[in-house]
């Protein structure tokens, strides 16, 4: 809509949402599209807490940074790192903007599986620990381990929030015909998810096994390294992790 009366067009503050996006405030405010009313509010609300546990998990100070929820008509103008935009439905962290976004979808794309109450609050917090993990410098490392993280930390918040993953991790194939370390991209969207959710088993059963101390050790140690991290030197980084008994579990584990 046009501004009446106002002769000079002013022109459109150069921010992270599409025109017309509403704010919602929280511990990460949502821009949002203004009809996505109620499900910013349950987006907020994980963020929210992924925000808290997070900075409690890793003792760090909370990283300045906002999520954008798109609907699909303004997909294709929504910030990210590359020119040409990213496929319909897939989350990502883009820091891109000033504060760092994390843009989420109005609806997962069909890849995310399985489909349970725990899907949507995952995807967001997978999103987050990555940029909890890009808050500082990282060297590279495998993928695996990358996306390891990640998938730990959701998994960490959903018990801390009291979401059950009991339902949705029965629920994954358990084996996809590779290991996360086998795993090699470029893959296709269904391996993709496998790899996540193996990542995403092992992560849960570390917590399980180890609690939640090894996420912070990662995490630091992820931060500290100063050279491309390579296979063994992050194999051994998450061993060491892990504690007492790391590399045997890691071992026994059919996911790894
Ligand atoms: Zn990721």
């Amino acid at each position: 809509m046009g501004r009446a009366g106002s002769a000079v067009e002013v022109p459109e503050k150069r921010g992270a949402a599409p025109p017309g996006y509403e704010r919602l405030a929280g511990a990460i405010p949502v821009l949002h599209a203004p009809r996505l009313e109620n499900k910013v509010r349950e987006v907020r609300d994980y963020l929210a807490e992924g925000y808290g546990t997070l900075t409690k998990i890793l003792s760090v100070e909370s990283p300045v940074i906002i999520a954008l929820l798109v609907a699909d008509e303004d997909w294709k103008d929504a910030p990210r790192d590359n020119a040409r935009p990213y496929p319909p439905g897939l989350p990502y962290f883009t820091r891109s903007v000033e504060p760092p976004a994390l843009v989420l979808p109005e609806e997962l794309s069909r890849v995310f599986r399985p489909r349970t109450t725990a899907t949507l609050p995952l995807a967001a917090w997978h999103e987050l620990a990555h940029a909890f993990l890009l808050s500082r410098e990282v060297v590279r490392a495998p993928a695996w381990l990358g996306e390891f993280v990640p998938q730990a930390a959701s998994a960490a918040i959903a018990r801390t929030a009291g979401l059950s993953l009991e339902d949705h991790l029965s629920r994954i194939e358990k084996e996809p015909g590779f290991t996360m370390r086998d795993f090699r991209g470029p893959a296709g969207a269904r391996d993709q998810m496998s790899f996540q959710n193996l990542l995403l088993l092992l992560g849960a059963a570390a917590l399980e096994e180890f609690g939640e101390g090894f996420l912070r050790s990662i995490f630091h140690d992820l931060w500290g390294e100063d050279e491309v991290v390579d296979e063994e030197r992050a194999e051994g980084l998450l061993a060491d992790a892990l504690g007492p008994g790391g590399q045997e579990w890691l071992a026994s584990r059919p996911e790894f």
